[in-house]
């Protein structure tokens, strides 16, 4: 045995010492330049052997997690070859003495006589064990054992002092090595969480492009997974009882994108093994547990976290992660980007939910404006539909579709004049701000004329400006077309009545002159006096002709109720009074009745019939002449009435005049003032003249009218419109 108890050096001793010191400066040196921890250790076995001499030489580290373990790393097998002990894992009896060295933090070696091992804790043989801890400064870290198993050779103080350094600077070393590692980790996940970041932002992008809530739910998930990285992923929102969340979208066990809608569960499942995290913002399990399915089944082992999905004021669910495909604990980095992801969709899906809810309601409202049967519009100040409802679109000819009509005018659609007609209307509504309401009007609907009853209104925009017109019509041509048909039936009703009145006159006066006429004739056959023959011949004679003036002045009468529109020819109406006076000259001298006559010069030509404007003018001046007693006047004057553009012809005389009881009758049928002046009187008085005259008047558009005085005469007016003449 060497003197290996004695406490001081020889001189050799001391130079071996040096040297060894010299030979762990440079080991130190290669050691830092290992690239990892396994490489030191290693390293550290081999030098340690070969350049510091020791003998059998083995690096352990102690179990983190149980600290009566110890965790192999590299070391010398009993032939002397460097041996990978990575994989042993050993129980260590603290009970053996050397291992008080666990209770100091000294960094000294302790050396032990008795029973060797191998790696795996078997004994070998006998010798001596000599033992260093190293620490990283607050723990202790693992332990660097020597023994002299193949060199026998027993172990000197030197050997002791030159070990406890070597462990220390073992220490050190794989404290930086771990060190750097850790860093090198945190920089690459650094600059992962960096890309996760950048992708974060596309899927954000992407997530405001779905059309409803579901399908942003479903590409939460989808995107979550394929973009963002995230392992499984389950997105749940509070039921209106925040005792529950309702499910939308997660992942399945084979990665696959599961429909959880149906799935309503208690809020409180789920966070019994998780803590909060990043200020609460996300809760984690910090150790593997129990994975669920969305049948809370157990699924397997692993870390779950959720983070609460915000939507800026409240929280409305949570979006839920675990490791079940990676198996790897989930990062700092995992955790702030779900945190981040959970935000992202809270905001969004308030913005989804209230679109959503805006949709929902324009929808409706969409459905109801097509729904209802009437026209309903939205016009722009330049008179371009911005909205036209279904009715309208399906009624206008050239639309297929609302598109076909927005952006176009009433121009684009109807008539030029039909166009006009609405774009001045629009224009007034726009201009003033004054509604039209209800207004009966024109309109064209699939190729046919309709009747619309139209109501526009001011369009405001938020600051209180007109920007546009709302309007709402309604196809009434139903509604007219009765109206029309009611108006028509109670015209043809009228007509009958007059008709049975008619009829009734005329039978009567068809009659009365029959009578005479049969009457005369019986006497006639009687009387032998030749005067008196005479007499009653003259009688027959005068019945007869004003039989047949009764005949032709009916017969006139039927024409003219049942013709739409006179003959349109140019008539000149100064010639007609001219051959009239000239035709009426002999009665009007036999009663020494002065005939004046005032035609106007250069008077333009009429449109009509010339032969019934002739009977017309002429009935009225053969009345002037016939109520006019011996001696009076009849003054004739035409002239343009500029307010109406009217012919006028007038009729004047100095006689008998009408009483105000007979004047609103005078133009009836068969209506006499002098009832007795008629048939038995043989005066040819028919009572149809003034009809016809007014019938004839009204056929041309213009108008007859009346004055006069009982005793002093009376003026007829007859007013011709060139304008209805001459379009
Ligand atoms: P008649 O064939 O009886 O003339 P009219 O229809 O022409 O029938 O006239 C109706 C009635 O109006 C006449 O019966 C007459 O009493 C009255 N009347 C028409 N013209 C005049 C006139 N110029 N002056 C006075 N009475 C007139």
């Amino acid at each position: 045995m060497k003197k290996h108890h004695e406490d001081w050096l020889s001189i050799e001793e001391s130079h071996a010492f040096q040297t060894k010191l010299k030979a762990l400066h440079e080991i130190t040196r290669l050691l830092s330049e290992a690239d990892s921890v396994d490489a030191v250790c290693r390293l550290a076995v081999e030098l340690g052997c070969d350049q510091l001499g020791f003998n059998r030489l083995g690096i352990w580290f102690f179990d983190e997690h149980d600290e009566n373990y110890i965790i192999g790393t590299f070391g010398i097998d009993e032939e002397g070859n460097i041996r990978d002990e990575r994989d042993q894992h050993i129980k260590v009896n603290f009970k053996e003495p050397f291992l008080e060295l666990f209770q100091t933090k000294a960094i000294k070696a302790l050396r032990h006589d008795g029973d060797l091992q191998d790696h795996a804790g078997n004994v070998i043989g006998q010798g001596e064990l000599v033992v260093t801890i190293f620490w990283d400064g607050e723990r202790k870290l693992g332990w660097l054992s020597v023994d002299n198993f193949i060199s026998n050779e027993p172990v000197t103080n030197t050997d002791l002092e030159l070990l406890a350094l070597y462990g220390a600077t073992i220490g050190q070393i794989i404290v930086r090595k771990r060190t750097e590692h850790a860093l090198h980790i945190s920089e690459a996940a650094a600059l992962h969480f960096q890309s996760k970041l950048k992708m974060l932002h596309e899927v954000t992008t992407a997530l405001a492009q779905p059309t409803s809530f579901d399908e942003f739910c479903y590409q939460a998930i989808a995107l979550g997974r394929s973009k963002l990285g995230f392992d499984r992923l389950g997105l749940w929102f509070f039921d209106s009882d925040p005792e529950y969340i309702v499910g939308s979208f997660g992942t399945d066990e084979t990665g696959e994108i599961r429909d959880e809608r149906g799935q309503r569960v208690s809020s409180k499942t789920g966070f019994e093994n998780m803590v909060e995290m990043l200020d609460g913002r996300v809760f984690a399990s910090t150790q593997n547990g129990l994975l669920y399915n969305d049948r809370q089944e157990v699924i397997g082992a692993g870390w779950t976290a959720a983070a609460v999905v915000w939507d800026g004021n409240n929280s409305m669910g949570w979006l839920s992660t675990d490791n079940f495909f990676k198996q790897q604990p989930l990062t700092h980095y995992e955790l702030e980007l779900l945190a981040l992801y959970a935000d992202t969709l809270g905001h969004l899906a308030a913005v989804r939910k209230a679109q959503d809810t805006l949709t929902s309601e324009r929808n409706m409202l969409r459905t109801i404006i097509d729904t209802v049967p009437d026209f309903i519009f939205v016009k722009d100040l330049m008179g371009r539909f911005m909205l036209v409802n279904r009715a309208s679109w399906e009624a206008a000819t050239n639309a297929n579709t609302e598109n076909d009509l927005i952006g176009k005018t009433d121009f684009d659609i109807h008539e030029k004049e039909l166009a006009e007609h609405y774009w001045q209307d629009d224009l007034r509504v726009i201009s003033t701000g004054q509604p039209i309401q209800n207004v009966e009007e024109p309109g064209h609907i699939a190729d046919r004329t309709r009747y619309l009853l139209t109501t526009k209104v001011p369009l405001y925009d938020p600051s209180g400006k007109i920007m546009g017109l709302v309007g709402v019509a309604r196809d009434i041509t139903h509604l007219k077309e009765t109206e029309r048909q009611a108006h028509d039936l109670a015209i043809e009703r009228e007509r009958i009545q007059v008709l049975k009145e008619f009829i009734a006159n005329i039978s009567h006066d068809l009659r009365t002159p029959l009578t005479v006429i049969n009457t005369s004739l019986y006497l006639l056959e009687k009387l032998t006096d030749p005067q008196k023959q005479q007499d009653k011949l003259l009688i027959i004679k005068q019945q007869a002709a004003l039989l047949e003036r009764l005949i032709v002045d009916i017969l006139t009468m039927f024409r003219l109720e049942n013709i739409g529109k006179p003959l349109h020819r140019p008539v000149n109406c100064n010639d007609l009074l001219l051959n009239i006076c000239e035709n009426l000259q002999t009665s009007a001298r036999e009663k020494q009745i002065m005939m004046t006559i005032n035609l106007a010069k250069n008077l333009p030509k009429l449109q009509g019939d010339q032969d019934d404007l002739h009977r017309m003018l002429a009935n009225l001046v053969q009345n002037a002449i016939a109520y006019t007693p011996d001696g009076g006047k009849v003054i004739i004057t035409t002239y343009l009435h500029e307010p109406t553009n009217s012919f006028v012809a007038e009729i004047a005389d100095t006689g008998k005049g009408i009483s105000l009881n007979d004047l609103p009758h005078i133009f009836d049928h068969f209506y006499r003032v002098d009832k007795a002046r008629s048939v038995e009187t043989g005066s040819g008085s028919t009572g149809l003249g003034l009809s016809i005259a007014k019938r004839i008047v009204e056929l041309h558009g213009g108008k007859i009218e009346v004055e006069s005085i009982l005793g002093e005469g009376s003026i007829f007016r007859v007013f011709l419109p060139y304008l209805q003449n001459n379009p």
